[in-house]
């Protein structure tokens, strides 16, 4: 095989990686894992409890099969394999649907008008607002926008609380906390931690349905561009700076550095861009903040240092949590 032959079979499959995410969101979309959970079903079976036509439904069958999603067995059985699990609500199902929603899908089409011209993001061409407005006017697309970002956070969490110790901390406000996740965890493994969730009022109001409520989390919203609740000893920043331009993330940084309590600390949790041409889900997430947010954006450590520099505060440690997400700790700057 010639080079240009084997460089084109490359580009094909890299293209097909449209097909393969329409068809992994599409079987979370219908809930084709749970529905395996207890035991394996034919093609018929599954139509009939997934409510598909039988025909279509095998024809998704079949490349699931070919992706290892699920494993054909005699009788014409498709059982599910351990990556299919992943597929199952309380796994990445949330996190499957959202990829392949109209609201997340439809912006990507729009990408290369993004990077000709960033200041209206892929996301606000496609449905004429900035992603936050979107969901606060769109419950249903907030719904599945918090419980994907929630499916990705719960194994930082786990994560989060293993790499810093928060036993000696009376107070922890989680910063445009989502679904509240990371505080759940936290408050679950040091009991003597109050929590404080703060995000939007949308927001809040979906977490305070989402989790039984906790004596010792407070559910408060508002604006962290505005304020944010005063004298903790922590403030985690988690997957939010990313959201936003230098100057936005900046001034989230210094209404932290003036709420905290002398001793505090500024826990970050992002993904960070790291040098050299590989495979980097961090650059991948990048592209997601131009298509998502606009002037959002993934950092190196140098950049956040900076940025924390210029907020007042000051870079101690940098932890890995999981994969490429790092847990970045600071102080107030002289501290
Ligand atoms: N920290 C969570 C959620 C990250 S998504 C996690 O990692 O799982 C970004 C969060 O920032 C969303 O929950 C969003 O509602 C919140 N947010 C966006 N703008 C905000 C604002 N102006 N004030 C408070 N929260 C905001």
């Amino acid at each position: 095989m010639s080079t240009d032959d084997s460089a084109q079979r490359e580009l094909l499959q890299l293209l097909s990686g449209k097909w393969v995410t329409a068809a992994l969101s599409a079987a979370a979309e219908l809930g084709l894992a749970d529905a395996l959970t207890e035991r394996s079903l034919s093609s018929s079976e599954l139509a009939e409890r997934l409510n598909c036509d039988a025909h279509a439904l095998s024809r998704l069958l079949r490349v699931l099969c070919g992706e290892g999603l699920l494993a054909s067995q005699p009788h014409g059985l498709y059982a599910l394999t351990e990556l299919g699990a992943q597929l199952q609500t309380g796994k990445l199902r949330e996190l499957a649907r959202f990829v392949g929603a109209p609201f997340m899908w439809q912006p990507w089409a729009n990408l290369a008008d993004a990077v000709r011209d960033p200041s209206r993001s892929a996301f606000e061409r496609a449905t004429g607002q900035s992603l936050f407005d979107h969901l606060d006017r769109d419950p249903e697309d907030a719904r599945i926008y918090h419980h994907a970002v929630d499916a990705f956070t719960r194994a930082a969490a786990r994560a989060l609380c293993e790499a810093f110790d928060f036993s000696d901390l009376d107070s922890v406000v989680d910063l445009g906390g989502g679904l509240g996740s990371v505080l759940t965890e936290l408050v679950a493994r040091y009991p003597k931690l109050r929590g404080v969730l703060y995000d939007r009022p949308q927001v809040i109001k979906q977490a305070g349905s989402h989790f039984a409520q906790h004596p010792r989390i407070e559910l408060v919203s508002g604006d962290f561009f505005e304020q944010v609740p005063q004298g903790a000893d922590a403030y985690i920043i988690k997957h939010v700076l990313h959201n936003w331009d230098d100057a936005q993330a900046q001034r989230i940084l210094e209404l932290c550095a003036k709420a905290l309590k002398p001793n505090g600390q500024v826990l970050i949790v992002e993904s960070l861009l790291l040098p050299g041409d590989f495979r980097d889900a961090t650059a991948f997430l990048d592209l997601e903040m131009l298509a998502l947010c606009g002037k959002g954006h993934e950092r190196k450590k140098s950049h956040y240092r900076k940025l924390l520099q210029q907020a007042g505060l000051s870079l101690r440690t940098t932890t890995q949590l999981v994969g490429e997400v790092r847990l970045l700790v600071a102080v107030p700057r002289g501290a």
